[in-house]
C-alpha cells in the first residue's frame, strides 16, 4: 500500500494548542508531518520533536559563525 495512502491526518490538541499530525492507520501511530519518518505513541513526544524540527530551522537561518579571516601578509607597511 501507498505511504501516503496509509497515513491520515488528524487534529492534535495539546495544552491548549492544536495542529495536524498524521498518523499511521495501520499502528495508530502518530507521524511527524515535516520529516514523516519519526513516530510517536503520545502527542506530547510529538510535540516535542515538532519543536526540536523548529529549532533545527531557525538554527538554519542563522549565518554560520564568521571567523576573522588572516591573510597572512607578508607586507608590512
Ligand atoms: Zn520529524
Amino acid at each position: 500500500m501507498d505511504v501516503e495512502e496509509r497515513l491520515e491526518q488528524v487534529l492534535i490538541e495539546w495544552e491548549g494548542q492544536r495542529f495536524y499530525a498524521l498518523r499511521d492507520r495501520d499502528t495508530g501511530l502518530l507521524v511527524c508531518p515535516i520529516c514523516r519518518v519519526a513516530k510517536f505513541v503520545s502527542p506530547e513526544d510529538l510535540v516535542g520533536h515538532l519543536v526540536a524540527h523548529a529549532k533545527r530551522q531557525l538554527d538554519r537561518r542563522r549565518p554560520p559563525p564568521q571567523r576573522p579571516h588572516q591573510t597572512s601578509s607578508s607586507e608590512e607597511s
